[in-house]
C-alpha cells in the first residue's frame, strides 16, 4: 500500500509526546478554546465537539452558536460556556459578535450549514491571530477563501474526510484515493496548511509536506458524529501546548484508540456511537498515563 513507507504514529510515540499536566496547573494553563458552528438542524455536532474537547483536557471551552443549539449542548455537558449568535449578529455579520482575542485556539464548521451567511464567520476567523481547525461545512465555505488562508501566519488545520478533500481539490473521490499522499502534500504545501485526511488510515501532512499516518481506530467509527468528536479532541490537543504535528497525531491516536478499547470491552463495531467514543477517551488516558 502507498502508506507502507510512511511513518506510522505508534502508541510509544503517543506516550512519549502526550501533553504534560503540571501538578500546580490551573485551568488557564490548558487553554481557552472556542468552538463555532451549529444550526437548528444539526444541534448535536457542537455538543460532541465541546464534550470531546473537555474530556481530552481542554481548560475552558466556549461554544459560539445560534440560540436554539445552546440547550442541546448544555444537556450534554455542564462545563461549557456560551456565546449566543443569531443569524444577524453572528453568521450574517460575524465582525463584532465574537471576541476572538479572548481565546487561544478555535475550531469551526461542525453543523454550521451551507447557507451563504455562514461563510462570514469563517472569513472573520481567518482574519484573527488564533490557531484554527476547520472541519465539515467550514471547509465548504473555506473553498473560496484559500488565497487568504495562504497569507495567514498562524496555523490552520483542515480535517477533511475524502469527500471534503475531493471538493477542495475539485476532483472526484476515486481520483483522490488513488494518490491520497500526493494530493494532501501538494495541497498542504500550496496553501501552507496542515491537512488531516481522515479515513481507515488518517494521513497528517504539515505545511512543509512532512507526512505521518495514524492507523488507530476501526469500522465502529464509520458513523455520523465521529468527525465532530475528532475536531474537539484536536482542539484540546493543540491547546495543551504540543507542537502542532504531535498534537494532530495524538488527537487521531486518542480518537482511534478510544474506539479500539471500547470494542474490546463493552461495545462492538456495530453499536459504537460517536458519544461512546467521547466516553472512551478516559480509557485511553488511563492506559497510557
Ligand atoms: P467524519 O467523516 O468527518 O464524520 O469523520 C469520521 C471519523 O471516523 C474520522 O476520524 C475517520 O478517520 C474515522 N473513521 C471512519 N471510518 C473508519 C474506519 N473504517 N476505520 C477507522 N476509522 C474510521
Ligand atoms: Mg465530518
Amino acid at each position: 500500500a502507498e502508506h507502507s513507507h510512511r511513518q506510522v504514529w505508534t502508541p510509544e510515540m503517543f506516550q512519549k509526546t502526550m501533553p504534560e499536566r503540571k501538578p500546580n496547573a490551573h485551568k488557564g494553563n490548558h487553554g481557552r478554546g472556542l468552538v463555532i458552528g451549529g444550526n437548528s438542524e444539526m444541534p448535536g455536532s457542537m455538543a460532541m465537539t465541546v464534550s470531546a474537547a473537555l474530556r481530552t483536557g481542554a481548560g475552558l471551552v466556549t461554544a459560539a452558536t445560534v440560540k436554539e443549539v445552546i440547550p442541546t449542548i448544555a444537556a450534554h455537558c455542564a462545563e461549557a460556556t456560551y456565546l449566543a449568535l443569531n443569524d444577524t449578529d453572528g453568521y450574517a455579520d460575524g465582525s463584532s459578535a465574537i471576541p476572538f482575542e479572548n481565546f487561544d485556539a478555535a475550531v469551526l464548521g461542525m453543523g454550521l450549514g451551507r447557507r451563504p451567511e455562514a461563510a462570514k464567520i469563517v472569513q472573520q476567523a481567518i482574519k484573527t491571530r488564533l490557531p484554527l481547525i476547520i472541519d465539515a461545512d467550514g471547509l465548504f465555505h473555506l473553498k473560496g477563501m484559500l488565497q487568504h488562508v495562504k497569507q495567514r501566519e498562524e496555523p490552520v488545520v483542515l480535517t477533511p474526510h475524502p469527500g471534503e478533500m475531493a471538493m477542495l481539490l475539485d476532483i472526484g473521490v476515486p481520483e483522490l484515493l488513488k494518490s491520497p499522499f500526493s494530493y494532501s502534500k501538494r495541497f498542504a504545501e500550496e496553501y501552507h496548511v496542515y491537512v488531516v485526511l481522515k479515513g481507515r488510515f488518517t494521513i497528517v501532512t504539515t505545511p512543509e509536506g512532512n507526512q505521518t499516518v495514524s492507523d488507530a481506530g476501526n469500522s465502529g467509527l464509520a458513523k455520523g458524529g465521529t468527525g465532530d468528536v475528532l475536531s474537539g479532541v484536536t482542539l484540546a490537543m493543540i491547546m495543551q501546548k504540543q507542537p502542532i504535528p504531535e498534537a494532530l497525531n495524538n488527537a487521531c491516536f486518542v480518537h482511534g484508540k478510544s474506539a479500539e478499547l471500547l470494542t474490546k470491552e463493552t461495545h462492538s463495531v456495530y453499536d459504537l456511537m460517536a458519544t461512546d467514543v467521547i466516553k472512551g477517551i478516559k480509557k485511553v488516558y488511563r492506559t497510557f498515563q
